[in-house]
């Protein structure tokens, strides 16, 4: 069972770049990739030097990243600091 409480807030988003945006604008690159479950917004992970996922939810409080790296689809919660499995 999961300890969050914001999976009614998921929409059916699909990663639309393979890429952090925000990186290539910076001319920086970034170790893996996290897609934001609310908007959409792809960003790096917490790896990664400028870790743009985390960024977006504190500058958004979209709660819910889920991995789109090959192989990985968990997803996790900020709010609640939680892995959840892919449903
Ligand atoms: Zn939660
Ligand atoms: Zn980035
Ligand atoms: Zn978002």
């Amino acid at each position: 069972m999961t300890k969050c409480s914001h999976l009614d807030q998921i929409k059916d988003v699909k990663p639309e770049v393979n890429i952090c945006e925000d990186c290539i604008k910076l001319g920086d690159t970034w170790f893996h990739l996290r897609i934001c479950k609310i908007c959409g917004y792809v960003g790096c992970c917490d790896n990664s030097k400028n870790k743009h996922a985390s960024k977006h939810y504190h500058s958004t409080k979209h709660p819910i990243i889920q991995s789109i790296e090959p192989g990985e689809n968990w997803l996790y919660c900020y709010i609640d600091d939680t892995f959840i499995k892919p449903f």
